[in-house]
């Protein structure tokens, strides 16, 4: 890999490989960019079949992070770390511990937080290294299930996105396919189902759709064909890559608004979804609620401050999808250039 040439085509400061046998850790915190603030994002443990697929990956998850905190409008920069090893049989406290000295090193350049591998207790053993850690529940000051202001975030950002459609933002009575009924969907469908929107949920986990139909009445749907359901909104909240070449052809929905990561499997998605004349909520952009409220962490956390806060990406997808639709162009790209946009003028200033 040549690792200089791939780092400063994207724009990357800095990645810091840290490395003690003694314990066996092996990790790499890449901060993509601090022009708006500390760069912060999750620390990943995986066990990498190679380290070039670990390098990958932080690289790609940490410029996500720069572009879903700008497009935001967050003081925070993007970064993230990931841990080489398997957390079921590798993760030890004097791993973590020394994982969280390595961050301390950094001064806060670098902020961490959990993510797949790394949970909550963990994080506390970081942060008897480091305070540069956000989100550990339980601690006083902390923000709490991050899920709670995703599945409210997605629920704005669907709102928007029923008004560039529709017209009206109001939800009553549109007919929404939910794509996972994991943690983020629960809370979403939990204010559809305040505002009378008529739900169809598919989860490939039987419980999670029995629970689902038990708690909120929705009509359960085949996980298999969720995504081709006729429906006013499509909401994907499971994994990522759903939209392909094979899958975008076969939708029959009016607009999409979901909560899961990387959901476009390429950028030529974005292009074959304008194509169709289905708007697109941009995944980073609508799924920004449970960043948005761990960034109010850095303050003094306030529950009702970051509630408000994170209302506020229902203006975020009105001015993606209204510009996109303006210039012609895949929300997505919009949101990117959005984002690239916001980091630029903060460079001039
Ligand atoms: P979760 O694990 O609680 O729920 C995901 C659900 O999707 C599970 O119930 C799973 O069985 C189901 N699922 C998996 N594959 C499926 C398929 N093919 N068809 C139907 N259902 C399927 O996860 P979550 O925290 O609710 O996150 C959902 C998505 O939102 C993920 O893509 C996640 O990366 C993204 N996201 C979550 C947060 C958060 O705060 N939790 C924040 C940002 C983004």
């Amino acid at each position: 890999m040549r690792l200089f040439e791939r780092i400063s085509n994207q724009g990357y400061e800095q990645i810091v490989f840290c490395h003690d046998d003694s314990v066996g850790l092996k990790a790499i915190i890449s901060i993509h960019d601090s022009t708006l603030g500390a760069g912060t994002g999750g620390c990943r443990m995986y066990p990498y079949a190679t380290e070039e697929e670990a390098i990958e990956d932080v690289l790609r998850l940490s410029r996500g992070m720069t572009y879903k905190a700008a497009i935001t409008g967050l003081k925070m920069g993007g970064a993230k770390a990931v841990i080489i090893g398997d957390p079921k049989t590798n993760k030890t406290p004097e791993l973590l511990r020394r994982f969280g000295q390595f961050v301390d090193t950094l001064h806060g350049q670098y902020v961490t937080a959990k993510d797949v591998g790394i949970g909550g207790e963990d994080l506390k053993v970081i942060h008897s290294q480091t305070k540069h850690v956000l989100g550990i529940e339980g601690m006083p000051g902390s923000s709490g299930d991050p899920s709670v202001y995703t599945g409210w975030g997605v629920y704005n950002g669907m709102k928007a996105a029923a008004e560039h459609t529709f017209g009206s933002s109001s939800l009553a009575g549109k007919r929404i396919a939910v794509q996972g009924l994991g943690k983020v969907s629960h809370y979403l469908i939990s204010h559809l189902v305040k505002e009378g929107a008529k739900i169809i949920g598919a989860d490939i986990d039987a419980n999670a759709c029995t629970s689902a139909k038990a708690e909120f009445g929705i009509e359960i749907g085949d996980a298999k064909t969720i995504l081709f359901e006729q429906c006013d909104i499509l909401s994907p909240n499971a994994m990522g890559g759903v939209f392909t070449k094979d899958t975008v052809p076969k939708l029959r929905c009016k607009v999409i608004a979901g909560g899961a990561n990387n959901q476009l499997a390429t950028d030529q998605e974005g292009v074959n979804l304008m194509q169709r004349g289905i708007p697109y909520a941009p995944d980073y952009a609508i799924n920004a609620g449970g960043l948005t409220n761990i960034y109010h962490e850095l303050d003094g956390y306030d529950a009702k401050r970051a509630w408000d806060h994170v209302a506020q990406i229902k203006d975020t997808i009105a001015a993606i999808l209204k510009r996109a639709k303006e210039q012609g162009l895949p929300p997505q790209q919009v949101a990117d250039h959005m984002a690239e946009e916001r980091i630029a003028n903060a460079k001039v200033r």
